[in-house]
């Protein structure tokens, strides 16, 4: 039987969008020391926009359509905001195939029997492939502006430069001001650049901050945590499943993959990241009363 308690608090929890899928989660809310965030889709929208696009070879219009018809089959943010802009612009996508993810990185697909990848900078870098100067500073800027850059691959060749914007959700700063305040320790994760993870999180008053993190380390980064406290991840990704379950608290926002999800104890049903500090309010209060 569940304990008349958490039932009310659940109750409670449920009246400020605070789903518990694990008890356990609830209780260990109480004894947190930190809380690390995810970045895209958790502290800002995810909802990205092509913020400039620079082509190397053809319009910006090729490259944009070529790039969407990698990123067609893929349901990363990202992939969705440049897809988003070639339906804005009523470009005509080819169809592709072979599509492969690069989990971390990009994406892959062969598109009019051309091998073309959407990636980011690292993959620039393991590739070993020269930037055209004329992207340099064009990525250089996106990079200033807080912008995430990824490029269009063929082989070596750099066809192309996409700067995406995203935007904080604006609840997130007063969380972080709220859980600091409780004396907790917040800390952000991404899989992004460093320079944009300092510039989100700058603006959120946050002064530790994990980038370049791959799908496979942000389990990692948990445990690292653990070693000084409790942790609570919150996230809303695929890629941040693991790292949901190694957390002492797993919180999902419910606007996020159902990967995610099922990995957490609890789900913000609102995507609101100030529910965080009110679950941390309401597991304390629910402990205190001797249960
Ligand atoms: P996060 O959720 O923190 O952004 P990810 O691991 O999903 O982290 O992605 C890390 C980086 O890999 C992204 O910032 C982007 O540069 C690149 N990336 C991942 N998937 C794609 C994709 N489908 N298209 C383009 N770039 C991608
Ligand atoms: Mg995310």
């Amino acid at each position: 039987a569940i304990p008349l308690v958490s039932q009310i608090s659940t109750a409670l929890g449920a009246r400020r969008g605070i789903l518990v899928k694990n008890k356990l989660a609830l209780e260990a809310a109480r004894s947190i020391d930190v809380v690390l965030f995810d970045k895209t889709g958790t502290l800002t929208t995810g909802t990205l926009g092509v913020a400039a696009i620079a082509a190397t070879s053809g319009s910006d219009d090729e490259v944009l359509a070529l790039a969407a018809a990698v990123e067609s089959k893929s349901e990363h943010p990202i992939a969705r905001a440049i897809v988003a802009e070639a339906h804005d612009r009523g470009l005509a996508v080819a169809e592709s195939t072979q599509f492969t993810a690069l989990a971390g990185r990009g994406a892959q697909a062969v598109v009019d029997g051309r091998d073309l990848v959407v990636a980011s900078h690292r993959v620039v870098v393991e590739r070993a492939i020269t930037l055209p100067v004329e992207l340099v500073q064009a990525a250089r800027d996106a990079t200033t502006a807080g912008n995430t850059i990824v490029y269009l691959l063929e082989g070596e060749a750099v066809l192309g430069m996409f700067a995406l914007a995203d935007t904080v959700r604006p609840e997130s700063l007063e969380a972080v001001r709220d859980l600091k305040e409780r004396g907790v320790r917040v800390a952000m994760l991404t899989g992004d650049s460093h320079e944009v993870a300092i510039t989100v999180a700058a603006q959120l008053g946050i002064d530790e901050v994990f980038a370049h993190v791959l799908p496979g380390e942000k389990a990692d980064v948990v445990a690292k945590l653990q070693e000084s406290g409790s942790v609570a991840m919150v996230g809303d990704g695929i890629n941040d499943a693991p790292a949901l379950a190694r957390a002492d608290v797993g919180i999902a926002i419910g606007a996020g993959t159902d990967v995610a999800i099922d990995s957490a104890g609890i789900v913000l049903a609102s995507s609101d990241p100030r529910a965080v500090g009110a679950l941390l309010k309401l597991s304390k209060a629910t402990w205190r009363k001797e249960l």
